[in-house]
């Protein structure tokens, strides 16, 4: 039976840079990829690239109305043996769904890279549904750090260099130049990012 894979990483947890040689390798071994791609993501056009200077063209874009099962998408598929997917937390919920049935019923590796939460510190609703169907959720090795030293796990929105918590989910860093992210540890994200919520006065009890 083929798997439904769900790698995961805060931001700067190098999924890039594991995605492409991944892909080699399989071809290397004789397996047919399709790399696919959220149309959000526009970072990068029609290429995946990781940060140490690797990149790879992907063959699919795949936007937020279009289906894995639409005629054109599924003769793709059918000439496919993996199914890789860059930034797979912008997919859909309904997405994620077909995904998981393609790996059950046509026998095909689906493999996501994605986040695991938002700028809020709160699930994606595709990687919510990664988590619920996915055969193996795996952890990236590759750890991104906080600026204190520790492991980051979060990804904070800075909004003109100051943390947010309001606004739209999926903002791509570069494309309002105001916003840029960063990797954060719990401790460092409950200070800067959660602690300065009005609604998150109760835990300053703590201070
Ligand atoms: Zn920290």
């Amino acid at each position: 039976m083929a798997k439904l894979i769900y790698f995961y990483s805060a931001m700067k947890g190098g999924k890039s840079s594991i995605l492409i040689p991944m892909a080699y390798n399989l071809e290397e071994n004789n397996k047919r990829v399709l790399i696919v791609k959220p149309a959000l993501d526009t970072k990068g056009e029609d290429y995946i690239l990781s940060r140490a200077g690797a990149k790879r063209k992907i063959n699919l874009w795949i936007g937020k109305e279009d289906s894995f099962l639409s005629n054109q998408n599924l003769s793709l598929i059918f000439e496919t043996d993996t199914i890789l997917i860059d930034e797979a937390q912008f997919l859909t919920e309904h997405q994620v769904e077909e995904l998981w049935a393609i790996s059950k019923k046509l026998n095909v590796q689906v493999l996501g890279f994605g986040l695991k939460t938002n700028f809020k510190g709160r699930l994606f609703d595709a990687s919510k549904r990664f988590f619920e169907l996915a055969d193996e959720v795996k952890e990236l090795p590759i750890i991104p750090l906080c600026k204190c030293g520790e492991r980051a796990i979060f990804n904070a929105r800075l909004v003109d260099g100051k943390y947010a918590i309001d606004g739209e989910e999926c903002v791509i860093e570069g494309s309002q130049e105001k916003i840029t992210y960063e990797p954060l540890c719990g401790k460092c994200f409950l200070k800067n990012v959660v602690l300065p919520q009005k609604n998150m006065q109760y835990l300053k009890k703590l201070n």
